[in-house]
């Protein structure tokens, strides 16, 4: 623990911190430089927006059949098995992948869920309507509630992040069946930390793997880490735990991602899975962001996991969303600006209900929160948080 989160947890917030130098955000989209997975330039361009730039060079034709190729090599000869496993959550994306791989590739897919047992309505809908609509089997895993909720708590304390047992049940439970199940190929979407902050090329090709579940997906962190907080035991982890090496290295298990294969539009795919397959979009608007078609798995993705991002690093979903549009053609910067201006620091509504769930205060809340916020961004000014904005910089320039 730091000095800092030392004087914090005992609530003794000091009504002036040193000021951190000025924030700079790219000039293209509207990332802060502390953005997750992403650099900026001297140029004033974030690494996302310059690989994202390269996505009108890439020849989409060749990199199909590239997939194709893969793909071939993996299916099932006889049809004794699955041909590849999709990890889904019932997301626009999950209807996407399936799409294009049982109806444009004709593969058999085995579908697997990581169920962490906060869907919303909209969402469940169109996780159980898969396997109607593109005629594949299912397999639905889901932790204990009481584990659950131990997880909950146990990921805000210790890193902020009360959906840790989400990033690693949707990392490491699908590896889990790929294994025991014998189908070694793995179809995940888009690679995040290429496609949002531009960390890798897209002519990287990058795969998952079991390094990039611990750096990325847990950030760092792994199921032993768990063991004992808030009272989990190992017993209630198991679902956690990533397959030894000679287990994956048996199964020759092997995790593409068909962004790197398939040009990545979510607005134009997320409509035609709409209007092809009947997904359907959240029926009430979010507070934190303007998308109704994104994150339907989790009511608190979006709400107060994400305010949670905001309190660590300063920026949240309507960030993340507003540079995916700009970048795609979907809205100018300045529409960008407007939103983040709007919705990056709304303290949700939904955070009460989480409140709920975990039998915790909003006090307790706000004390555990406080304690996790980057001094690169954050500093304190006549008793209240403060931070640099982008419609400051904006106005500046
Ligand atoms: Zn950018």
């Amino acid at each position: 623990m730091t000095p800092s989160q030392e004087s914090l947890s005992a609530g003794s917030l000091p009504d002036h911190t040193p000021r951190p130098p000025q924030m700079r955000y790219c000039k293209r989209c509207t990332y802060p430089e502390r953005a997750v997975f992403l650099t900026l330039g001297d140029d004033g361009v974030c690494s996302g927006c310059r690989v994202n730039s390269e996505k009108p060079k890439i020849d989409w034709e060749e990199r199909g059949e590239m997939l194709r190729e893969i793909l071939e090599e993996f299916r099932s000869r006889d049809g004794s098995n699955y041909d590849c496993m999709i990890p889904v959550s019932g997301g626009k994306d999950s209807y996407f992948q399936t799409h294009v791989i049982k109806n444009v590739y004709k593969m058999n897919p085995l579908l697997v869920t990581y169920h962490g047992n906060n869907y919303m309505p909209e969402g469940m809908r169109n996780l159980i309507n898969m396997r109607k609509v593109f005629g594949v089997d299912h397999i639905f895993f889901t932790p204990s509630i009481q584990a659950l909720v131990k997880l909950n708590v146990a990921g805000f304390k210790l890193h902020g992040d009360m959906n840790w047992h989400a990033h690693c049940g949707i990392a490491t439970y699908p590896v889990q069946a790929a294994v025991k199940q014998k189908v070694p190929l793995m179809i995940w979407g888009e690679h995040g930390p290429t496609h949002l902050g531009g960390q890798h090329s897209l002519k990287d090709l990058i795969e998952k793997n079991a390094r990039s579940r611990l750096e990325h997906s847990q950030h760092g962190l792994d199921w032993k880490d768990f063991v004992g907080v808030e009272g989990l035991t190992k017993q209630e982890m198991l679902w956690a735990m990533y397959p030894p090496d000679d287990e994956i290295e048996k199964v020759g298990v092997r995790q593409i991602f068909l962004g790197n294969y398939v040009y990545w539009d979510e607005n134009i795919h997320g409509e035609a899975m709409v209007k092809d397959f009947g997904f359907e979009k959240s029926e009430q608007p979010f507070e934190r962001t303007y998308r109704r078609f994104s994150n339907l798995d989790d009511m608190h993705e979006n709400g107060i996991h994400d305010y949670m991002k905001y309190i660590k690093f300063g920026y949240g979903r309507a960030t993340d969303h507003t540079s995916k549009d700009i970048r795609a053609g979907h809205m100018t910067r300045e529409q960008g600006v407007e939103i983040v201006r709007r919705m990056d620091s709304v303290k949700p509504r939904d955070l009460s209900r989480w409140l709920d769930y975990v039998h915790m205060s909003e006090e307790e809340f706000d004390r555990i929160a406080d304690g996790f916020r980057d001094k690169r961004v954050w500093w304190r000014e006549n008793g209240k948080w403060v931070k640099d904005n982008i419609w400051d910089a904006a106005e500046r320039v």
